[in-house]
């Protein structure tokens, strides 16, 4: 077979399809769904790698894309210096020629940004995700690629790289201004043909690298309730992991903050806290001490709490990311640990009963410590608390303000 486009792989069989090339058809029909799609003002440029590096990207599947794949290794999109530049999934030019050892030309795209020429195989600029992916692989493999391949692949959430006008990378949670359904119709696309590529590949375990990923990908599992098991790597780009940890922290954070206010409104110390799994809270909580009169009725016991109502299980909190305005007490981290949740994000730290490292490190002798982040929108949570102890609050009881602390802002859950 010699076809000119990669459309020509997919017409005119006539023997049984390769797995190499029911694989590559799904991509097209996704291809096709997302072509319809506008991206929105911030988008200037949306390239298609495997139209136009279609001879590597098909040179790369029938190499590697031949049997069941137990693991795939699942990222968000092509970035502007890997799979745009030649159609391998975090397709850094040197790890593709020398680890893949893919061989092909590129054509030129129908339109293209002027400071990111397509420039395949040649491409002489590295992308340090590609790098440390595939530098991976080739580690688990002793540098074999076929080894690697024999049980895993590698595929894209979302398949198009979308750049600005300055030729920026817009990754799909950054979109913005799309109109209305767009971004429901996107999601529904990728999730129907990530969903179709699973049971092609009879994968058993999703390895998602990032966070975005992870998040849409546990959704995804959790909601059509599918077979396979979900585990979180690190994104490896030096600049991705740490935006898109921001845009999920964010995200659930001002949720939180918004409980942390309802419970300053009530008069209670204001903490909010949300238990997330996948795209869904499946608990809120904020303090309730002052009105029950319960000194453990911490905004974090609450949702434990209502996890526990809700799915009369412990196995559910394995999915589950806390996000809580207030880093949590001691009492508190203990039990989040205890129940093996998946993450705890908080904002501002809790100098006087803070169990992620201010007064102790629960993680630190705990024998399977859970991943802490705090900091997410920190002044905002600092300023509620200093709103509560300093009295401005016209609903917190006078009795409650200990003017002895009042230029301390430590307290809390
Ligand atoms: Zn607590």
């Amino acid at each position: 077979m010699n076809p000119n486009t990669i459309h020509d792989v997919c017409s005119n069989k006539t023997t049984l399809e390769s797995l190499s090339e029911s694989f590559l058809k799904e991509e097209l029909s996704l291809y096709d769904k997302l072509k319809k799609v506008n991206y929105g003002p911030k988008v200037k440029y949306v390239l298609k790698p495997v139209e136009y590096a279609w001879e590597i990207h098909w040179d790369f599947l029938q190499k590697y894309c031949r049997s069941a794949k137990k693991i795939l290794f699942l990222g968000m999109n092509p970035g502007p210096w890997g799979m745009m530049q030649n159609g391998i999934p975090f397709g850094e030019s040197s790890s593709a020629r020398d680890f893949l050892r893919v061989v092909g030309s590129v054509k030129t795209p129908p339109s293209f940004h002027p400071t990111r020429p397509i420039l395949g195989l040649s491409c002489t600029r590295s992308e340090v995700s590609g790098k440390r992916f595939w530098g991976l692989a080739s580690h688990l493999s002793a540098g074999d690629p076929l080894l690697f391949f024999e049980h895993s692949f590698v595929y894209n959430y979302f398949p198009f790289c979308l750049l600005d006008e300055k030729g920026k990378n817009v990754t799909p949670p950054e979109l913005k201004g799309l109109e209305a359904g767009v971004k429901e119709y996107i999601e529904q696309a990728c999730d129907a043909s990530l969903i179709d590529v699973l049971k092609l590949l009879q994968v058993e375990v999703i390895l998602t690298i990032g966070r975005y990923a992870q998040n849409k990908v546990q959704g995804l599992v959790n909601k059509r309730n599918l077979p396979q098991l979900v585990v979180y790597m690190p994104h490896p780009s030096p600049r991705n992991p740490a935006r898109m940890e921001e845009l999920f922290n964010e995200k659930w954070m001002k949720v939180a903050i918004e409980l942390a206010e309802k419970a300053l409104a009530q008069g209670e110390v204001p903490v909010g806290c949300i238990f997330v799994r996948g795209e869904e809270i499946i608990a809120k909580g904020r303090n309730d001490v002052n009105r029950t009169r319960n000194a453990t009725r911490h905004a974090e016991m609450i949702c434990i709490d209502e996890v526990f109502e809700r799915f009369k299980a412990t196995d559910v909190f394995k999915d589950v990311s806390v996000v809580v305005t207030v880093e949590p007490c001691i009492m508190c981290a203990g039990a989040l640990h205890d129940l093996g949740v998946c993450s705890v994000v908080y904002g501002c730290a809790n100098d006087r009963f803070g169990g992620c490292g201010s007064v102790f490190d629960v993680a630190a002798v705990h024998h399977r410590p859970v991943p802490v982040h705090g900091g997410v929108f920190a002044s905002k949570a600092m300023e509620l608390l200093k709103t509560f102890y300093m009295g401005v609050n016209p609903n917190a009881p006078p009795a409650k303000v200990k003017t002895r602390k009042k230029t301390e802002c430590k307290l809390v859950s």
